[in-house]
């Protein structure tokens, strides 16, 4: 057999544009792509009806294993993945425990994906008070960068830093070619608005919300893009709910600061009623915005000034959702199984998204800004990584579809577009009608590191 696999007649999803193509697949590579490929194949997979995306690539996942298993899990966790269309994550260092903050942790969650994973996987380490000596051990492991809490991060084993450890972080993290990642909100305002409404008695919903007002965020970015131009380090947002935030970024970067920023599906098609509705579901920090807060980032999005789509996946188990004091409610949204299935609807079928772009967003982009070769792009020589998906099928998401360990997702009833055909991971099909199949193929993905300037963002 001259291939491993062709997927025939399908619309492959290109970073030019969609073509009608056969796609062939040798040694776990897009062998050739063309529109009709002869000779024989090993199996032979039928694309007719469907489009060809980009295996998903979610850059940022709190999946707690090893030691918090029981709030998600690398096999559930993996399995939600590959069952939405993504075929490689990458696992924040909290929640598990202990968290990935040296050399022995990160052996510690290596040993627990190994043989368990349903999907290919990369690891962020942590920065926090104390291990900026460690940095160096982590990126001989194979980190893909480090990841740094700018206000408290809701457990104790994970401090949040103060601005000399951020500033020494970086400086490190610029020597070592890796990237830090700032969750980008100010501590003392925060604190001091959770506080002060606590010991007044107002505790519910829409209390939190106004204890992270969108200022915190802008404030924080603002510092981390200083500290970042500094030490030359790469810095990376995470989940950016605002226009205005995102605005800071591009700004920075059009002045040639190295810095991009993620947004999440929940800032994007939830809003703060939706918080109230929800509760706590759909707690999460930063939390979310009014609608007008919300279309500024949609704007931002279509724009090109947004890197990527990132689920920031964080679920707990139920006895941490409930509570009536809502500021003690456990934040973080389940959603790593419906990021495509919602980008799909709402940004290619309702805001005219073009498909390149939303391959982009949920995949080329994150792999380009962390140096993850060869993935996240549909063209001779990248890695096999598909997601065969029909896009006339959109129903509402029901619970039974659902794969992580808890089936929560603030997304029930909410339409999902692009019926997930078959999830290919290196050639190899993990993921089959909604369901993760087949063994555990997944491995870690190490990065190159990042010698170069900023990415250029797709417009
Ligand atoms: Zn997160």
């Amino acid at each position: 057999m001259r291939w491993d696999a062709i997927v025939r007649g399908g619309s492959v999803v290109t970073p030019e544009g969609v073509v009608r193509a056969d796609l062939a697949i040798a040694d776990g590579r897009i062998a050739e792509l063309a529109p009709e490929i002869a000779g024989a194949a090993g199996e032979e997979i039928d694309g007719v009806g469907c489009h060809l995306l980009p295996g998903l690539i979610d850059p940022h996942v709190h999946f707690n294993d090893p030691g918090r298993a029981d709030w998600e899990g690398l096999a559930t966790g993996s399995a939600a993945i590959a069952a939405g269309g993504g075929t490689l994550f990458i696992d924040m260092p909290l929640n598990a425990s202990p968290p990935t903050l040296d050399a022995a942790s990160f052996d510690a969650k290596l040993a627990a994906a190994r043989g368990v994973s349903r999907t290919d996987f990369g690891f962020w380490g942590g920065l926090v008070p104390g291990n900026v000596g460690r940095l160096p051990e982590l990126a001989d492991r194979g980190v893909v960068g480090f990841k740094a809490f700018m206000s408290g991060s809701g457990i104790d084993d994970f401090q949040s830093v103060d601005d000399a450890t951020l500033w020494r972080g970086m400086q490190v993290a610029a020597d070592l070619g890796l990237p830090v990642l700032v969750h980008a909100e100010n501590d003392v305002l925060t604190a001091a608005l959770a506080s002060e409404a606590v010991a007044a008695g107002r505790t519910g919903v829409r209390d939190y919300l106004a204890s992270r007002p969108v200022v915190a965020e802008l404030e924080a970015i603002g510092r981390a893009i200083a500290l970042a131009a500094d030490t030359r380090c790469p810095l990376h947002v995470v989940h950016v709910t605002s226009g205005a935030g995102v605005a800071l970024v591009a700004e920075a970067r059009a002045r040639g600061v190295d810095v991009t920023c993620e947004t999440c599906p929940h800032y994007l098609v939830l809003d703060e009623d939706d918080a109230v509705r929800l509760a706590a579901v759909a707690k999460c920090a930063p939390p979310l915005r009014p609608a007008a807060v919300q279309q500024a980032l949609w704007e931002a999005v279509l724009a090109g000034d947004v890197a990527f789509i990132a689920s920031d996946h964080s679920p707990a188990p139920a006895s941490m959702k409930g509570s009536a004091n809502f500021f003690e409610v456990w934040g973080g949204i389940s959603g790593c199984q419906t990021t495509l299935g919602l980008m799909l609807e709402e940004g290619h079928a309702r805001r005219r998204m073009p498909l390149p772009q939303l391959a982009a967003l949920t995949a080329g982009a994150a792999a380009r800004r962390f140096g993850l070769a060869g993935r996240g792009r549909l063209e001779v020589g990248s890695s096999a990584d598909i997601a065969l998906v029909d896009l006339d099928h959109a129903a509402p998401l029901s619970v039974d579809e659902l794969r992580d360990r808890h089936r929560l997702s603030p997304y029930l009833g909410h339409t999902l577009r692009g019926r997930v055909r078959r999830t290919i991971l290196r050639g190899r099909t993990v993921g089959r009608d909604g369901q993760a199949t087949g063994p555990a193929l997944g491995e870690l993905v190490r990065p190159e590191r990042l010698d170069r300037g900023p990415p250029e963002l797709i417009r």
